[in-house]
């Protein structure tokens, strides 16, 4: 049925579909009526959060009093961890709100963002509800040798007009997993004009081992154009609380600050990060069970010969050699919830987060049920 109220809508927003997110447990649950259902669709932590998260968190925390609206005390943390100055930092209630600062700065109607095909579909969203124009890249073709379905950069830098202020760029990209090398990236960079502004949002920064992946931080001073982009949510396992940060040139962040809501990132948020930072051992077990999980993955899906793209994040997108729908639904029925990815264009894909080795297994047996079914046709 068509909404009431569309046409007073500001253009860029009668065209938006909402963000659509991972089926919660609890709705799986309800509707089905069964318990103990395993969600993998969202890229969460499977180890959850640091157990010095959990108790900083049973600190006495006052609901009554505003947040520190400059996040001092964590800003310090991530200066002194990441070798930037504080004034360098911005944070955001997750990653998702700076995206959309950096879009009320840089763009608007009569603008235009570049973003590969496939790209992270928060993208979109930003751009198009400022009333700019998205301009999308195809994607590198499906035999691509080293990077099928991955960025294709030449292909971004040939969209660059006048009107484009912004280019997104996720390295590794959600929901393929690939990524770019440093070498290339630094090409690119190398061609973009410095008044378009160029964000690197590395939501998976943490789990990728590649020895070229690049330090982009190291970036920072040679590309004032630059943002780079990080979050809690994923290796952190902090998804709930919602915090995430841009690491840029001062006087970015001075104009990202001046559309932050005034007390975008909580109390609990802003402890649990700063704790979060200090447990370089949980992050090192949560990246090498990562890696074990993408290998089990891996392995089995050649065992099974079903494509799937090679990915460095904390999910691994798999071709099921069919309509993607009706395999998630009889796995949603198996209690198992993963990701369909039909919005990207991707009909035939599943994404499925890395889980332990127990999650991942019976996230497997119950794709080896249900594909088995449908070929029966049952
Ligand atoms: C998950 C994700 C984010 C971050 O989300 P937040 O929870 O808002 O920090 C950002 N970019 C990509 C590509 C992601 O997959």
């Amino acid at each position: 049925m068509k909404n009431k109220f569309i046409d007073q809508a500001v253009t860029g927003i009668q065209g938006l579909s909402p963000y659509q997110p991972g089926k919660p447990i609890e709705t799986l649950e309800r509707e089905l009526g069964i318990q103990n259902s395993l969600k993998l669709a969202s890229n969460e932590n499977p180890l959850g959060a640091s157990p010095s998260v959990l108790k900083a968190l049973q600190g006495d925390l006052e609901p009554a009093f505003y947040p520190d609206g400059n996040g001092f005390i964590l800003k310090q943390a991530l200066a002194k961890k990441l070798g930037v100055a504080s004034a360098q930092i911005t944070l955001g209630n997750g990653s998702n709100d700076i995206l959309d600062m950096i879009a009320r700065v840089f763009l608007c109607q009569g603008r235009a963002a570049i973003f590969s095909q496939y790209a992270f579909a928060v993208y979109p969203i930003a751009t198009q509800a400022v009333g700019a124009t998205s301009q999308i890249a195809p994607a590198l073709p499906v035999n691509h040798p080293k990077r099928a379905y991955g960025h294709d950069l030449e292909a971004m830098l040939s969209l660059i007009t006048d009107s484009t202020r912004v280019i997104f760029i996720a390295n590794p990209n959600n929901p393929t997993g690939t990524w770019l090398d440093q070498t290339a990236l630094r090409a690119f960079m190398d061609q973009v004009p410095q008044r378009i502004i160029t964000v690197i949002d590395e939501a998976y920064f943490e789990y990728v081992d590649e020895a070229d992946y690049p330090d982009t931080l190291q970036w920072l001073d040679h590309y004032p154009n630059l943002i780079v982009t990080r979050t809690f949510s994923k290796i952190y396992g902090l998804a709930s609380l919602r915090i995430g940060y841009a690491i840029c040139h001062e006087d970015i962040a001075d104009l990202l600050n001046r559309v932050r809501q005034p007390f975008n990132v909580n109390t609990p948020a802003l402890i649990a990060a700063t704790a979060a930072l200090d447990d370089e051992q949980h992050i090192k077990q949560c990246a090498d069970l990562n890696r074990q999980g993408l290998d089990f993955w891996k392995h089995h899906c050649r065992q099974r010969q079903l494509n799937f793209i090679p990915s460095v994040g904390n999910f691994i997108s798999i071709d099921m050699a069919q309509e993607a729908s009706p395999v998630y639904h009889a796995l949603l029925r198996q209690g198992v919830i993963v990701r369909p990815i039909a919005n990207y264009g991707l009909h035939q894909h599943l994404r499925i987060t890395i889980g332990t080795p127990e999650q991942n297994q019976r996230c497997l047996t119950a794709l080896d049920y249900v594909l088995a079914a449908s070929e029966t046709g049952l």
